[in-house]
């Protein structure tokens, strides 16, 4: 009964490692380190020689706007190759149970809001981030055939913005939400009295603290079963520059907050529609404020 956790050092898979422990599942980890999925030969052996009963693909290369927007390649043809070897290599070695994990990028640029999953491929993606959203939209599609050729019970469940311990910090490549923690506590540090963040603070992002993010993929595993992608979210909207000042007050940095408009603003609103996962019996946990003042907590301790 051994679950495996592709990209298990991450913020998200090492946060479902973290609850499959809590609930004494047996799980493994693994990294890069461990398996090199975008390596066909390599992750088929790997799955062969493990035989999981369920795998869950939180393996991805992820990044903020920055890192999208600069490296579409990467992001298309990478997650491309890791999510077709491993849902290849789950089909080869006969697992019955595979989660995708994707992201809100997929839905139209445009489309109404709050997004519900029929929204999929009705409109033009946001352009920052499209050749990450075509990729997970393939995945979705990877999935779906599967079910529909072979008959597994494999889904695909798609989150809303997350954060938490484990992010990624990096200044260039990293969301928001880490990014800001890390600009805030820095300017406070060297007594620099300023902070420039990007584009205008005007889009609206939905947040949501990745251990409850980790509680709806376990529950999604044992209560969802249909081919179309669930949607993850907080309901908890909020502006960036509320979440500056929402960082800065928790941090505790006086200075001046400025705003360079030459960065991209991405698209203006994306918040989903999460009421299927709660008509399910799901619902999140962790305020936006909380989930902030332990995501401070962590980075002082760790980094
Ligand atoms: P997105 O949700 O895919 O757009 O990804 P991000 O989390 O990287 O960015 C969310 C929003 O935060 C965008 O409107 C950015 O312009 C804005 N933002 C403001 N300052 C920063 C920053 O320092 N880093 C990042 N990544 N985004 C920032």
């Amino acid at each position: 009964m051994t679950i495996l956790v592709a990209g298990g050092s991450g913020l998200v898979g090492s946060a479902i490692v973290r609850e499959l422990n809590r609930l004494n599942q047996e799980v493994i980890g693994v990294s890069s380190k461990d398996v090199d999925l975008l390596d066909r030969d390599k992750t088929f052996e790997f799955i062969k020689d493990l035989k999981p009963t369920a795998i869950i693909d939180s393996a991805a290369k992820v990044g903020g706007i920055g890192g999208n927007n600069s490296y579409p390649v990467e992001f298309l043809s990478q997650n491309l190759q890791i999510q077709s070897n491993l849902m290849d290599a789950a089909h080869a070695a006969k697992v019955s149970k595979f989660v995708f994990l994707g992201s809100s990028c997929i839905y139209p640029r445009d489309c109404a809001q709050p997004i519900k999953e029929e929204y999929l491929l009705t409109g033009e993606l946001e352009q920052t981030n499209s050749a990450y959203a075509v990729a997970k939209i393939a995945g979705i599609e990877l999935v779906k055939s599967y079910r529909k050729e072979y008959g597994y019970k494999w889904i695909s469940v798609m989150p809303t913005n997350m954060y938490g311990s484990n992010d990624n910090f990096d200044l260039e490549n990293g969301h928001v939400l880490p990014v800001l923690i890390r600009k805030f506590i820095e300017a406070k540090r060297s007594g620099n009295g300023q902070v420039i963040l990007w584009g205008s603070g005007a889009p609206l992002r939905e947040f949501m603290h990745v251990d409850d993010f980790a509680k709806a993929v376990v529950f999604c595993m044992d209560k969802y079963d249909d081919s179309k992608q669930i949607n993850v979210g907080s309901g908890q909207e909020v502006s960036i520059k509320d979440l500056a000042g929402k960082i800065s007050k928790a941090v505790g940095f006086s200075g001046e907050i400025s705003w360079d408009a030459n960065k991209p603003d991405g698209t203006m609103r994306k918040v989903l529609d999460s009421s299927k996962i709660a008509n399910l019996g799901w619902k999140p946990l962790i305020s936006l404020d909380q989930g902030i003042a332990s995501t401070v907590e962590w980075y002082l301790q760790n980094k």
